[in-house]
């Protein structure tokens, strides 16, 4: 395949043979909630030294068939990616800063010694499939079509080396909001038994294995009746670093913002950076420093500490009320969502859904 894919038609078409009837897809898209509503095609891609990337296509989707001994499967080389496409006013349909995620796929690669996957590739293959399934976007309010590219190290091997060869597929699922409900604000449990990610590991790269590992504690802030674990670095177990699958941010009582710098041990959101470029176009002061938690909780008391709020392609932004630890409990601000919360929280929203202005060119057409 050509590494610059964007002219060349190089997705061969294998339509479905029996794709879902159109009332049961109506009727499926009324409630779809996150992640079990699936389209009926996918893109893959195949890669192997002696052809490269090569065989790109949309077919049904469907089962993979596995060799018991692919590398995937046994030392967890693997990556991925999430980014949804919006309906537009027109009745189009864009993806939000899709080559961020091509380039963070890379640089998940990259640090997982996979072979790369051209960018313009990456976004071809997200656009071919969002054309081909756009009639799965949910007319509903929140609704989106959620992307998820993956790869995955398919060579036929037990020793413990890079994959030589590689299989690269994008599903595509229709969505409704993340939080059941569209919870007004969520309670986060932080975890001080459990970190996500050390200097020099994966914090940075978005690969199953750190979610693997993060789900004891997600379900720890299950038993704690939270909606979302926050984790604290690995080495002093105090700064704030972010959720199990968002970033975080937080709002002063001077009206600045600000959220952890990118250290290497958490995930460069494109949502994060994108508010922060709004944030800084409202006027606000934003910061990117680090933040302790006993720090975090000793501002909630004083009243410094406004608003917090979670961020990330799934959740958006959602609005935290409270934060509970094994120290005790507290509340941030009201409680509820703050309005610093719910301006930015709109802005991004009329922005990806094309009825406001997109002066970074931000929304890509598919
Ligand atoms: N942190 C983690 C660990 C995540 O999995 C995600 C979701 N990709 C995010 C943050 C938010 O990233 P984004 O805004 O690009 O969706």
């Amino acid at each position: 395949l050509p590494s610059d894919a964007t002219s060349a038609p190089v997705f061969a078409i294998e339509p479905h043979a029996t794709p879902i009837p159109l009332d049961e897809r109506s009727a499926m898209l009324v409630d779809p909630g996150f992640g079990r509503v699936f389209t009926d095609h996918m893109v893959t891609i195949r890669y192997n030294e002696r052809d490269g990337w090569h065989d790109a296509k949309i077919v049904a989707r469907a089962p993979f068939q596995m060799d018991s001994a692919s590398a995937v499967l046994h030392y967890a080389q693997e990556i991925f990616e999430g980014m949804k496409a919006y309906r537009l006013p027109d009745g189009g349909a864009a993806l939000f800063r899709p080559f961020e995620n091509a380039a963070r796929f890379r640089r998940s690669a990259e640090r997982m010694a996979m072979i790369p996957l051209p960018e313009a590739l990456f976004v071809e293959s997200v656009r071919a499939l969002v054309r081909q399934e756009a009639g799965w976007i949910p007319e509903i309010d929140g609704g989106a079509l959620y992307l998820r590219p993956f790869m995955i190290a398919s060579e036929v091997f037990l020793g413990v080396k890079p994959s030589t060869e590689y299989l690269y597929a994008v599903i595509a699922s229709s969505v409704g909001a993340y939080f059941k409900g569209g919870a007004p604000a969520v309670t986060l449990w932080v975890t001080q038994d459990y970190t996500r990610a050390a200097p020099g590991g994966t914090g940075a790269a978005k690969c199953g294995g750190n979610y693997a590992s993060s789900l004891i504690a997600q379900a720890e802030a299950t038993r704690h009746g939270c909606d979302q674990v926050l984790f604290l670095d690995a080495i002093e177990r105090r700064w704030i670093e972010e959720l199990g699958g968002m970033n975080i941010f937080f709002v002063f009582d001077d009206g600045s913002i600000a959220t952890p710098p990118l250290t290497g041990t958490i995930l460069p959101g494109i949502t994060r950076d994108s508010l922060m470029i709004l944030a800084r176009d409202m006027g606000l002061d934003v910061r990117e420093a680090p933040y302790a938690i006993e720090q975090c909780r000793a501002d909630a008391g004083s009243g410094r500490l406004v608003e917090a709020f979670a961020c990330g392609t799934a959740a958006v932004v959602t609005p935290i009320g409270t934060m509970k630890m094994r120290d005790g409990d507290f509340r941030i601000g009201s409680g509820g969502p703050g309005q610093t919360t719910v301006r930015l929280r709109q802005a991004l929203i009329d922005l990806q859904r094309g009825t406001a202005p997109d002066p970074h060119n931000w929304l890509e057409r598919v």
